[in-house]
């Protein structure tokens, strides 16, 4: 059993497995990926992750709450990018779907999604709001990946400028490595401000 942290309003739970490395100080991919999935080979998934129920669980022994906080469907609605997806598939691709973010889908999920709703993209580098990450480490004490950020299309903080992209190391050569929301990737830089409408 480990000590999972509670997701945040709109983290992706990439975010809130790099905050428990970060809690513990894991520096090793392999060891942060042996306590939370006990498997070396799980990919570090930003958009559309799997295997919450185990996620699920982990959060349910930390927390001892059985409650619907932490089922596996509010954790995919609330903390991954598959709602913005699900409007455009049919009932029984989204059934499918949340079994294998459920479980495990070896990528057959983006096939399904990204064919069926093709006009969603979802970037491939993680991107934050320098002043909102500020704004996180003084109500909250540490900053976390905010899902709005991560969706393509959404290029602007609603509440302060354009978006970055963070300094993060090349996802190719990093697979199985979540990282964490830190200064060091999320430098505090002047953003332009978002158009006005
Ligand atoms: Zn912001």
């Amino acid at each position: 059993m480990i000590n999972f942290p509670v997701p945040y309003p709109d983290e992706i739970i990439y975010s809130t497995i790099a905050r428990y490395g970060v809690h513990f100080g894991i520096t090793s991919p392999k060891q942060l990926l042996d306590d939370i999935y006990g498997d070396r080979k799980v990919v570090a998934t930003i958009d559309l992750p799997n295997r919450f129920s185990l996620i699920s669980a982990h959060l349910q022994d930390s927390k001892r709450d059985n409650g619907s906080k932490f089922d596996i469907d509010t954790l995919i609605y609330e903390h991954t990018l598959f709602p913005l997806f699900a409007p455009f598939v049919p009932e029984d691709r989204r059934i499918k779907c949340r079994a294998w973010m459920k479980a495990s889908s070896k990528g057959a999920i983006h096939l399904m999604l990204g064919i069926a709703a093709s006009r969603i993209k979802v970037r491939n580098h993680l991107r934050y709001c320098p002043i909102c990450i500020q704004e996180q480490i003084s109500i909250y004490g540490e900053p976390y990946w905010k899902r709005i950020w991560q969706v393509a299309g959404i290029d602007h903080c609603p509440l302060h400028g354009l978006l970055l992209t963070a300094q993060v190391p090349n996802k190719t050569q990093h697979r199985h490595q979540f990282f964490p929301a830190m200064p060091s990737y999320c430098p505090i830089q002047p953003q332009s401000i978002a158009p006005a409408f």
